[in-house]
């Protein structure tokens, strides 16, 4: 029994109790597992929507290099054009605010002031960076000088306070070491990011620069600017045979975010999107360097602008623009969490409880296995002892008498019947176990015949009557009905009584009472044989026991009264077979009632 403890604690508890701990706490964390997968995928679809920014921008410069080239090929000569462009190109290309064009020298061709109040606004807002005299911070893509370290500070148009601080001497130099210690807060603070600096600070940083040294030796670009707290967007071109010539146009913002809108419903953000756990259940925004929202992916939504779920920055194109993604159900991660935790934590302790149920079914089944098997062993020296004392006695006894050593009839008499009674024990001993054997087999004797119980009892009791007499043991018969008709099996039911009365003598205190009544029932009535004596009676926790096959109770094995331990068990299993039942009870003022109750037949003709 310790082996098999040892060997279930080794080998299947304290191995599940490891795992059951290990899942718990992954229980625990599951709320952060399904926030993080959620915040990658999500990342992607924001990434993804940044990108297409990007290159929608980038088609706008080139869709813009086209006109231009188109216009050049409607002009006699670059020049031409260079006068009237910003007319022509408003004319021709919807995303144009205003069309500039300037000589890389600092002239400047077009706008003329006299074009109307946007160019007015233009030529004074952007004419002194056209024509090289001012240096001012602007994002574009084509500058060398990315920067990625930062000192804390300034949040908001850190831009422009930047510029303020820049100095003349050398602005390229200065612009580096100025923005080296420059750092921009973010519109938003993602609710997760990648990197946690994400969080919060821009990697679009400007540099400062004016229109010459901007644009170099290149062909085309894009050239982003603050102004007053309000972006202009400007697209350049440098065609080929213009001599210094350059063409550009500051974007039209609302006709740039019409563009921008469709992008919002690209199927392969759809795709990345409805992969993630709680499918669609989210709104793509694009922001503005304000943090406002200038298209939806579903019109109508309503969220914490500042705070989304995941943001991606959308690049120097839109400086502090932002491609974003709200949860429309900001429970929900937290709903399937609760949801996985309860599933996890129910199995967890299911599996637990029932290891622990099996454990204690095996233990309590090896328990039963061992008592069984003591009882068995119990039985074969009790059995041994109960043949050979009848034996020995009969042995001694034919020896007396066959050697003629007994002259005096009345002990001859005697010794004959000591040997007769003996002999019927032996009898009852082998016929109880061959009938448990049989009724273990399942062949119970099946025979059913009209008999009374009344005769059955009175005969057992006149078998039994001289013997008991020899022993000292009194016993009385109590007929409280006339005759106890029903159909049953004669000799087990003589069987069961006779049981009942050996029991009566060798526990019952030299006393026995055997009672017949009847009872009545709601169907049939009951023949009753009460057997009742004046032994130490049955022990409250033992009364289903003693009916177990083998069970004997302790006070029995220690006072040496030989048994088998198959008498009640016979006599219980024989009378249920015959549809009634053998009880225990105490009796009114000490000892034991052992209660045969049987269904009679009153129709049944007794043979
Ligand atoms: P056994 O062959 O041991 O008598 P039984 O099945 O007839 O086997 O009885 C089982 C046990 O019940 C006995 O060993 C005894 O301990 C207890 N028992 C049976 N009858 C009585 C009784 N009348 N008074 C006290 N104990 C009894």
């Amino acid at each position: 029994m310790r082996r098999s403890s040892v060997i279930f604690l080794a080998v299947i508890l304290v191995p599940s109790l490891v795992l059951a701990a290990l899942a718990v706490r992954s229980v625990r964390d599951q709320q952060i597992i399904l926030e993080h997968q959620q915040a990658i995928i999500s990342q992607d679809v924001t990434d993804l929507l940044a990108k297409k920014v990007q290159a929608q921008l980038d088609g706008s410069t080139t869709e813009f290099v086209q006109t231009t080239q188109h216009l050049l090929t409607q002009s006699r000569s670059p020049r031409e054009l260079a006068n009237s462009f910003n007319q022509k190109l408003r004319a021709a290309w919807r995303l144009a605010d205003v069309g500039f064009a300037v000589d890389v020298s600092g002239a400047i061709y077009s706008p003329l002031p006299s074009q109307g109040t946007r160019a007015a606004i233009f030529l004074n807002e952007t004419g002194r960076f056209l024509s090289n005299r001012e240096n001012v911070p602007v994002f574009s893509k084509s500058k060398e000088q990315r920067l990625t370290q930062f000192e804390p500070v300034a949040p908001q148009n850190a831009t422009q306070s930047a510029a303020q601080q820049i100095g003349q001497n050398d602005p390229m130099q200065q612009s580096a070491q100025n923005s080296q210690a420059l750092q921009i807060q973010r519109q938003v603070s993602p609710l997760n990011a990648p990197i946690p600096q994400q969080a919060t600070l821009s990697n679009t940083l400007p540099s400062e620069s004016d229109f010459r040294r901007l644009i170099k030796d290149q062909t085309t670009g894009a050239v982003s600017r603050f102004l007053e707290d309000k972006l202009r967007v400007m697209v350049w071109y440098r065609p080929p045979g213009a001599g210094s010539l350059v063409f550009g146009a500051q974007l039209a913002q609302p006709k740039l975010v019409e563009a921008l809108a469709p992008l919002l419903q690209s199927p392969d953000l759809q795709r990345i999107g409805s992969s993630s756990a709680p499918g669609s259940n989210y709104c793509l925004a694009i922001l503005d360097d304000r943090g406002k929202p200038v298209a939806l992916s579903r019109p109508g939504f309503r969220g914490d602008w500042k705070h989304p779920f995941v943001a991606t920055e959308i690049g120097e194109g839109l400086p502090h623009w932002e491609a974003a993604l709200y949860l429309l159900d900001t429970q929900q991660i937290r709903r399937s969490a609760s949801t996985l935790q309860l599933t996890l934590g129910s199995i967890v302790f299911a599996l637990i409880g029932s290891i622990l149920l099996g454990g204690w079914l095996m233990a309590t089944d090896v328990r039963r296995q061992m008592r069984l098997a003591q009882q068995k062993t119990d039985f074969v020296s009790n059995v041994s002892h109960e043949l050979k004392t009848p034996l020995t006695s009969i042995r001694m006894f034919a020896d007396m008498l066959a050697d003629g050593r007994v002259d005096d009839p009345g002990r001859h008499t005697q010794y004959l019947r000591i040997i007769a009674a003996e002999s019927s024990r032996l009898t009852r001993l082998i016929n109880n176990v061959l009938d448990f054997a049989r009724i273990e087999r399942g062949e119970a004797s099946r025979e059913r015949r009209a008999c009374d119980l009344v005769e059955i009892t009175k005969e057992v009791i006149d078998t039994c009557r001289p013997h008991l007499e020899e022993a000292n043991v009194a016993l009385s018969l109590e007929i409280g009905s006339g005759s106890l008709s029903l159909l049953g099996d004669r000799d087990a039911l003589a069987q069961i009584i006779l049981n009942l009365v050996s029991n009566g003598e060798k526990y019952g205190g030299g006393d026995i009472l055997v009672r017949l009544r009847r009872e009545d029932g709601k169907g049939s009535d009951w023949g009753c044989v009460d057997v009742l004596d004046r032994g130490l009676g049955i022990p409250a926790k033992q009364l289903e026991k003693i009916f177990e096959p083998f069970h004997r109770l302790e006070d029995s094995l220690a006072s040496g009264i030989s048994g088998s331990g198959l008498g009640l068990t016979l006599a219980r299993r024989m009378a249920q077979a015959h549809g009634g039942n053998v009880i225990y009870s105490p009796r009114e003022g000490g000892g034991s009632c052992f209660t045969l109750r049987l269904p009679l037949q009153t129709s049944v003709e007794t043979r």
